[in-house]
């Protein structure tokens, strides 16, 4: 089956955004063979593959994850990471200036660009994107000439960048303190997006294109003959596999365990807050994400922030200490946040691959139907689509 829209379909040219950078991955044929797939987790990184799949309807595909239900919102100790996460969409602002994590970074923003309207069409449920892009402040410590080096090169790569000086940051960001900031470098063309309404709205597009998504759903044994998954037993029967996908965040460890190919893991604990500010912060009619220090302003409605996250190793519980700590760095930054008030405080856990760069997309050793597609630490909402992409070309 070649991969090409179907008649009715309208056409989705997603190598046009991949190949637009040069060495992006290949992608030159789409053949497909009609297969059953099964996909191991449904977070960002699983219901993207799973949407991205059910473009080819001859597939069958069924999603298995053990939560109970999709990725709920508002939780405070989340079970999942994309339930903790920000969203925020570091592509064009990332200083990387070439190589397979820049691209799949650029074609992240790019295919939400091309697919959040898809969905929302689909499920008639809007999808939170704020489309202001992102300021990253730069300290009396930082170097300017990296950035001035860079700017020319986001050219050729269809982005933007502007260094902002004193000025125009008093004039378009009044909420900052500008006390050690010597500038701020302003990505228009990045974005931050709600992870959980994405996650949701996918698994539901998904559904209406025919993947079976199976909650609750315990993972007893994975039957394997000569390095093939043959099926998978699950509290809810068995499940024929031709090809096994796992995007199961930080449970890859246990599963790839379970198929004496251990990948390892470690979490990376991150604490954030949605506070309510008593007055507008800044402009009300700009309102980018800002970062400092590492440290994220996410507006997420009028005079609502999310600010976070903390990046906490060796540790499955959160620091209180670590908190205190991002809420001294955040007021200092933006001292209208010292009267806000608190709705909700959260915490949940990152999955970042030991001894080696994010993400781990790769066939399993020693199968030949098994396909790694996790560990993707801090930026798993960015990098779930070219995530995806690269799935279907290991597919094809
Ligand atoms: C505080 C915080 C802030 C973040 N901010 C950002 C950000 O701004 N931008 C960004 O891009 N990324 C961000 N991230 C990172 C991002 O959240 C992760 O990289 C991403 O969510 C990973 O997605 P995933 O689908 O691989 O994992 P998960 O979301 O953890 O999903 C894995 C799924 O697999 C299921 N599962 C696991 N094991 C099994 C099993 N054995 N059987 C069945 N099901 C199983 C789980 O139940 C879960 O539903 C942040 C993370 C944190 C914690």
């Amino acid at each position: 089956v070649r991969f090409s829209p179907r008649e009715n379909a309208p056409p989705r040219p997603i190598l046009k955004t991949i190949n637009h950078y040069p060495g992006a991955i290949a992608q030159s044929s789409r053949l497909f063979t009609a297969m059953k797939i099964v996909i191991i987790g449904s977070g960002i990184v699983g219901a993207t593959i799973a949407y991205e799949l059910a473009q080819n309807p001859d597939h069958q595909i069924t999603v298995l994850d053990r939560q109970p239900h999709p990725v709920q919102p508002d939780q405070t100790a989340c079970p999942t990471s994309t339930g903790a996460a920000l969203g925020v969409l570091m592509a064009a602002i990332s200083k990387k200036e070439k190589g397979r994590n820049l691209r799949m970074r650029l074609a992240g923003v790019d295919w939400y660009d091309r697919i959040i309207p898809e969905l929302e069409a689909i499920t008639q449920r809007a999808i939170p994107v704020n489309r202001q892009g992102i300021l990253m402040l730069q300290f009396s410590d930082d170097r300017l000439e990296p950035w001035e080096h860079l700017i020319p090169l986001r050219q050729t790569q269809n982005r933007r960048l502007e260094i902002w000086d004193i000025p125009k940051l008093q004039q378009h960001c009044p909420q900052i303190n500008l006390t050690n900031i010597i500038a701020g470098i302003y990505s228009p063309d990045d974005r931050q997006i709600n992870p959980v309404t994405l996650t949701q709205n996918l698994i539901t597009a998904a559904q209406t294109k025919g993947v079976t998504f199976q909650f609750g759903c315990e993972i007893t044994h994975i039957n394997h003959l000569a390095g093939q998954v043959t099926t998978i037993s699950t509290n809810q029967g068995s499940i024929e596999c031709d090809r096994l996908i796992i995007a199961a965040g930080l449970g890859s460890l246990g599963l790839t365990q379970a198929l004496n190919q251990p990948l390892p893991l470690q979490p990376v604990l991150g604490q954030a807050i949605h506070l309510k500010t008593t007055q507008p912060l800044g402009q009300p009619d700009f309102q980018p994400v800002i970062t400092g220090h590492d440290i994220h302003l996410v507006p997420i409605a009028p005079q609502e922030y999310w600010v976070g996250a903390t990046v906490e190793f060796g540790t499955e519980q959160p620091d209180p200490q670590n908190f205190q700590q991002l809420m001294d760095a955040a007021i200092e930054l933006w001292p209208g946040l010292a009267q806000a008030e608190t709705f909700r405080q959260w915490y949940g856990l990152r999955p970042r691959p030991d001894g080696r760069s994010a993400p781990v997309i790769e066939p399993l050793a020693g199968y030949q139907n098994v396909l790694l597609a996790t560990a993707h630490y801090r930026n798993g909402v960015l990098l779930a689509p070219a995530t995806a992409m690269a799935v279907a070309d290991w597919l094809s």
